[in-house]
């Protein structure tokens, strides 16, 4: 093997799970394996390299100034991408240079702006646990953003999935025990990258040092997580995993926040895609969705925050109230509001900025784009101050006084970064005149070498008489004088010939070369220094990352707060009353985003009420197509809005606060985790039944339509008599269906209510009304709507034709049962009544008394009248 191919082998074998990209001169190449890999993903070229003793290997390479976009295609890809540079200087190394991994890029170590959504977290995740419960940690190294959480008891795994889920991170760190437990499930709900490594890295005290030692503290008492043993354990294998990958300082991960999952609403994978929070079912787009409507944000921070409140409404009274004042405040004042959102234009993506500024990766137009943003610091600070006596005390008092408006950093840069510079580093022009004494002198001289150049060039032409002589400058032969063909018989003999072109010679003189020296000497020397000189005022700048953090997380929540008071002035929102009762009662409320998208129509508004007690499961009937699943979503929608401290559509809202929101809505086969429609219905509604409490709300669109009839029935059935129940669950319940045999409970269970969606029927067609009434529909106008979407007119036809038969054998038979089920217990009450001293009659009445009759199903009644029969039969 050469001795090349034998330090890349070396390096190789530490970088397994990665592709290398090795340095050599001005590219990047790949060899062997990651070469193959590598030439497919990235469409280029596949070759092969003499690997020493007449072997081949495959080889690829990119050109190193194009990296970056190469980067993100294979990152896209889910691929790892350790970048091997040179780490001595070739110029003073005999044999091979020494080189080495300087940084592992992998999905959730991005920093490049290039590779990351401004509007979405660009999170790396790491879970440990096991049977005492699960500790989680988060970051986002391009904001700074370092969280972390534990969850303990029976339900902590699917707590803890449900979380990273929610996060929807690029990439999640495993040890290899958990990779058994979690990985298949995590892959197939989030479809993130998994990495795994050692459990060795997943160790307490280790991750307590390790984080001490970054942050500098003596022990982490100061973030409030001491006793957070396995979110520790998670935090510490997250920096080390960031320690050993990143290639630059790690200082703006500067806090750690520990968060309690209860301390905001539960929704699990399935509710947040049904309630279409942040993007559709159907195009996975954000228009469209909960905060598609609700994202009128300036700031890419702001856009970031407010997908995170939309995905995380709170539970704590005293949390919503005070995010509803700051919305009030700045909903009632149009001219703060309008000066407000005015400034919140112009502030950059500062936690980005400041990420790449303490990473030592940003350029002179970053800190151009941060000096832009600070200026409007003092003007929002006094929009802040600037009381509203009709809101008194200021609610935004507090965010001002948390607010640094960094007027030193704004004046460093002000004084420091020259407003022309470009994007590169290592062509100067980056610092502003009168900076830097050393810097104003280099400038002088290669400005001023420039002059003489034209000078001497005019000089020349006048001494040679060639009007067309010019002086030129190219790298090899450095500055030259150009004659053309036809002027060359003047040329002076003191020109030495350097070059021929076609048509023209290049001369140099003594005295060019001379003057040369200097002015590339000022200029090499004024490029290194301007380039010190910047990264000086960039590590200034980033010395300032605690302020401009605090900065950042203040107009990230300014812009949310202000672009929820503009989208409830816009469309009419109100703010609802927040109480800790169990009563949600909505007056007039409209669907956030069908209002929105309706265009020949008017959104009917609907009332709601819903309490634990006689209201609590309410059972929607009524045609296809009427609004039954618009009406529950609002719901859920409204409820939400509310509780992340938002205004809601509707006339006026009573909220009593809820702990969770579940949905099972539609029938999708979900084919990757192999599972049929059925079954991911089912899983769904246990997951409800299992997780859901009296202080939940929950929406049923249909159960059991995707199997058979009876069996669909039945368990719908059965599961809207488990949730009405308050020994199991007594949760508020919105439940659609077309079986409408189960508005008989509205009959039979004390907390059931009906209602249905109204339509009128004119002839063979009918209106939807959208209005939401008491009572129950008998029928669902399939067939209509069948119409309506445009099935062929045989097959109506012939549909009909079924329908009518199929009813008619339908009510035969009910008629049937009824009769015999009246018979029955007519015949039964009356052996009884009779002779009530019998010894099987005794029993049978023993078995009467252990069941509440009117808790009964039909079926339960019908399976107890053959069990009773069966007894008396034996008399
Ligand atoms: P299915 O039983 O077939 O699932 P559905 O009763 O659940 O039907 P939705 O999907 O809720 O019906 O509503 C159908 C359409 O009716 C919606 O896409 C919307 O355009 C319109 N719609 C629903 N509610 C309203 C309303 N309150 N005002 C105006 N239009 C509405």
């Amino acid at each position: 093997m050469t001795p090349m191919m034998q330090q890349y082998r070396e390096i190789k074998g530490r970088y397994q799970d990665a592709i290398l990209f090795f340095r050599l001169g001005d590219f990047y190449e790949m060899f062997g394996s990651d070469a193959e890999v590598a030439a497919r993903a990235l469409e280029i070229a596949l070759t092969a390299r003499d690997a020493g003793a007449g072997s081949k290997i495959p080889m690829c390479g990119i050109p190193f100034h194009a990296a970056e976009g190469y980067i993100a295609k294979l990152i896209d890809k889910g691929f790892k991408v350790a970048i091997c540079e040179q780490v001595e200087d070739p110029k003073l190394t005999k044999g091979i240079v020494r080189r080495d991994v300087v940084r592992v890029i992998s999905p959730g170590t991005v920093m490049e702006a290039s590779m990351l959504k401004e509007k979405k977290n660009n999170y790396l995740v790491a879970v440990t646990g096991g049977v005492e419960g699960y500790g989680l940690a988060v970051v986002d190294i391009s904001t700074g953003e370092f969280r972390l959480t534990e969850t303990r008891g029976d339900r902590a795994q699917t707590k803890i999935l449900d979380e990273v889920a929610r996060l929807s991170p690029a990439e999640v760190l495993l040890n290899a025990e958990l990779t058994q437990v979690l990985s298949d499930k995590l892959i197939k709900t989030t479809g993130c990258v998994i990495s795994y490594i050692t459990a060795k890295e997943f160790n307490f005290k280790h991750a307590v040092s390790l984080l001490s030692s970054h942050f500098a503290t003596r022990n982490l008492a100061g973030f409030g997580c001491q006793e957070m043993e396995l979110g520790l354990t998670a935090a510490g294998a997250l920096l080390q995993q960031l320690q050993m990958q990143s290639g630059g300082s790690l200082a703006h991960l500067n806090k750690l926040t520990p968060y309690v999952l209860e301390s905001f609403m539960v929704m699990d994978l399935a509710t947040r895609r049904n309630l279409e929070l942040t993007k559709t079912l159907r195009e996975q787009d954000k228009k469209g969705s909960l905060l598609g409507v609700l994202d009128l944000t300036h700031t890419a921070m702001g856009a970031r925050l407010l997908k995170q409140w939309v995905e995380q409404p709170l539970v704590d009274f005293e949390a919503i109230i005070k995010r509803q004042n700051l919305v009030e405040a700045l909903h009632q004042d149009y001219l703060l509001r309008a000066d407000l959102r005015d400034a919140l234009k112009e502030i950059y993506d500062l936690e980005r900025l400041l990420g790449r500024i303490v990473f030592g990766s940003a350029n002179a137009k970053d800190l151009l784009a941060l000096l832009h943003s600070l200026k409007y610091l003092p003007k929002i600070e006094q929009l802040l101050n600037n009381v509203n006596p009709l809101s008194s005390p200021n609610p935004l008092t507090e965010l001002s006084q948390q607010l640094d408006t960094l007027t030193d950093v704004a004046e460093l840069l002000e004084r420091a970064i020259a407003q022309e510079a470009p994007f590169t580093l290592r062509e100067g022009n980056l610092i502003k005149d009168g900076f830097d004494q050393k810097i104003d002198e280099l400038r002088y001289i290669s400005r001023h070498g420039k002059d003489w150049v034209a000078a001497l060039e005019a000089k020349e032409r006048e001494k040679t008489g060639i009007r067309s002589l010019k002086v030129g400058f190219n790298k090899v032969f450095g500055y030259y004088l150009e004659v053309t063909q036809a002027n060359l018989a003047n040329v002076p003999e003191e020109y030495i010939r350097k070059q021929t072109l076609a048509n023209a010679e290049r001369y140099i003189t003594p005295e060019l070369k001379e003057y040369e020296s200097k002015i590339l000497g000022a200029e090499e020397k004024l490029v290194t220094l301007e380039y010190q000189m910047f990264c000086s005022v960039r590590e200034q700048v980033g010395n300032r990352a605690h302020g401009i953090q605090h900065t950042a997380t203040v107009l990230a929540q300014l812009d949310v707060l202000s672009s929820l008071a503009e989208v409830a002035v816009r469309n009419n929102y109100v703010k609802p009353k927040i109480n800790t009762g169990s009563t949600i009662q909505i007056c007039e409320g409209r669907h956030p985003v069908v209002e929105k998208v309706l265009e020949e129509e008017f959104f009917v508004p609907n009332d709601t009420e819903l309490d634990n007690s006689t209201a609590r499961l309410v059972i929607i009937t009524g045609p296809n197509m009427a609004g039954k699943s618009t009406y529950m979503r609002q719901v859920a929608l409204l409820v939400l809005m509310a509780q992340m401290g938002s205004f809601i559509p509707a006339a006026n809202a009573q909220i009593g606060l809820v702990d969770r929101i579940f949905t099972r809505v539609g029938a999708s086969d979900d084919l990757s985790t192999g599972q049929s429609t059925f079954m991911v219905e089912m899983n769904e509604v246990a997951n409800i039944l299992n997780n859901a409490t009296e202080q939940s709300l929950i929406i049923l669109d249909e159960i059991g339509r995707g199997t058979a009839t009876y069996d669909g029935l039945s368990i719908a059935w059965s599961v809207a008599e488990y949730i009405h129940n308050e020994k199991r669950i007594g949760a508020k319940t919105l439940f659609a269906t077309h079986y409408h045999e189960l508005t008989e409970l509205g009959d039979m269970l004390p907390g059931v209510c009906n209602f249905r969606v109204a339509v009128k029927e004119q002839g063979e067609n009918i209106v939807f009304l959208r209005k939401i009434v008491e009572g129950s529909a008998d029928r669902s106008y399939g067939i209509q709507v069948a119409r309506l979407a445009g099935l062929p007119q045989e097959v109506i036809n012939r549909a009909k034709v079924i329908l009518h038969s199929l009813e008619s054998q339908e009510s035969s038979g009910k008629a049937k049962r009824e009769i015999s089920t009246a018979a029955d217990f007519e015949q039964l009450s009356f052996a009884l009544v009779e002779d009530q001293h019998d010894p099987n009659e005794q029993k049978v009445l023993e078995r009467l008394q252990q069941i509440e009759l009117n808790q009964l199903t039909p079926l339960a009644a019908l399976n107890l009248l053959a069990e009773l029969k069966l007894q008396l039969k034996q008399v």
